[in-house]
């Protein structure tokens, strides 16, 4: 069956497209969403933390109110291992009242499909889009329930996971995996998080409730090894690899592995059609950058389309406007979070001193500190 619809057609109902209906529809532009998965489905156990610009959006949604298990980050302690040179971040220090929020991306995901149900906003569930064909009118998407649809404009907000994503313009598999999980220590977090660089990989501790969140990352072999130890071993192959800031780790919850790729693929698909989120890039979570970068995306994405009259939506010149508009930001992500990963997942000693040289300079260097705090909250402009 072929129809031609006038709403804006989204693909996936994750948090980037939840978050792309949500604002188009505050924009008064009419939008349709396509999920595969059933409504009920597990998202999975990852954890998120949100910048503090990405709560000044989730707020102007409506969807932050809703969120009750959500832990303020107000000092980051910056560290690699085997070197000094520590660097702290202060919430206090930058007049914030956070440095961002640490959450479940379940939590998230479930808050933002009930803002949805309780919008006007159409979602299918469990139809999953096979092939999405741009052409110079409208772009024609194919479900697979056999369906045929034609809209002004097709956004695909399926996190890269479609089986028809073009080929990324630049591509790095880290061969490193995260081993995620949530970790009980003997003193309390006080609202403070750790990244700590090891040539192993980078490791995250991120307040979350009564305890923390970890992101621990290292070579495949090692992160499956890890994530299958039993949990005492688990605990003190952390000690030692964390080393004892928070007292003993004293408890952690069934450990789940994720796979870890830079893909840019860019916004830049063809007329009428449009990618965002994880679809246009997949970072490495070193930074807790993703997430961020792709709401901006989608609220940018809303915003233009607002601006845009109905004729000129998903046309060449308004995808031009907002491949250009985001182009700062998504770059300035990307790069940033590959120089993390790159700089300091090695054990050259010449490097291992001037990553020592940098994380000082970050800590006495007042301007040096606030630049990266703020791309870290805001992201870049262009
Ligand atoms: C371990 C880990 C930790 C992370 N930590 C952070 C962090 O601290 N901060 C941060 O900002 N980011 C973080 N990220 C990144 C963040 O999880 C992603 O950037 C974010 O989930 C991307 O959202 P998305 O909506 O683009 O994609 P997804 O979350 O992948 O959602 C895509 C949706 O599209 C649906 N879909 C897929 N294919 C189709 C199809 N063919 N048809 C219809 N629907 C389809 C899927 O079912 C899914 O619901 C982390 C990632 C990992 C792996």
């Amino acid at each position: 069956m072929d129809a031609a619809v006038n709403d804006i057609l989204i693909v996936g109902a994750g948090p980037v497209g939840a978050v792309c209906a949500l604002a188009l529809q505050q924009q008064g532009v009419a939008a349709r969403v396509l999920e595969a998965q059933p409504e009920d489905a597990r998202a999975d156990t990852r954890t998120l933390a949100l910048a503090h610009g990405s709560r000044l959006i989730l707020e102007r949604l409506g969807v932050w109110g809703r969120l009750a298990d959500v832990t303020p980050i107000t000092r980051i302690h910056i560290s690699q291992r085997g070197t000094l040179g520590v660097a702290r971040l202060t919430a206090d220090e930058l007049g914030v009242p956070a440095l961002g929020y640490v959450l479940s991306y379940a939590e998230l995901t479930a808050a933002l499909k009930q803002a949805l149900r309780e919008s006007a906003i159409a979602v299918e569930y469990g139809v999953a889009v096979e092939r999405i064909e741009p052409g110079s009118a409208s772009a024609t998407l194919h479900a697979a329930d056999g369906r045929v649809l034609n809209a002004p404009l097709v956004v695909v907000a399926d996190g890269g996971r479609g089986e028809a994503a073009p080929e990324p313009k630049f591509e790095h598999d880290y061969e490193q995996m995260a081993v995620v999980c949530e970790v009980r220590t003997e003193l309390p977090h006080a609202g403070q998080a750790f990244e700590r660089f090891t040539p192993e990989g980078p490791a995250a501790l991120l307040p979350h409730g009564e305890g923390y969140a970890l992101v621990w990352t290292a070579n495949d072999a090692d992160a499956k090894r890890i994530a299958a130890l039993p949990d005492g071993e688990f605990l003190a192959a952390l000690y030692r690899h964390f080393g004892g800031r928070q007292g003993l780790f004293l408890q952690a919850s069934p450990r789940k592995t994720f796979p870890l790729r830079l893909a840019y693929v860019g916004s830049e698909a063809a007329d009428h059609v449009v990618r965002i989120g994880n679809a246009a890039q997949t970072l490495h979570p070193v930074a807790g950058q993703g997430f961020n970068i792709g709401l901006r995306d989608a609220w940018e994405l809303a915003s233009l389309c607002g601006d845009t009259d109905s004729g000129g939506i998903g046309g060449a010149a308004m995808l031009r406007d907002y491949a250009r508009g985001r182009r700062v930001d998504v770059i300035g992500g990307v790069g940033f979070t590959d120089f993390l990963v790159r700089v300091f997942s090695n054990d050259v000693a010449p490097l291992r001193h001037a990553r020592g040289l940098g994380l000082l300079a970050l800590e006495v260097l007042p301007p040096l500190k606030a630049f990266v705090a703020r791309r870290m909250m805001f992201g870049a402009r262009g």
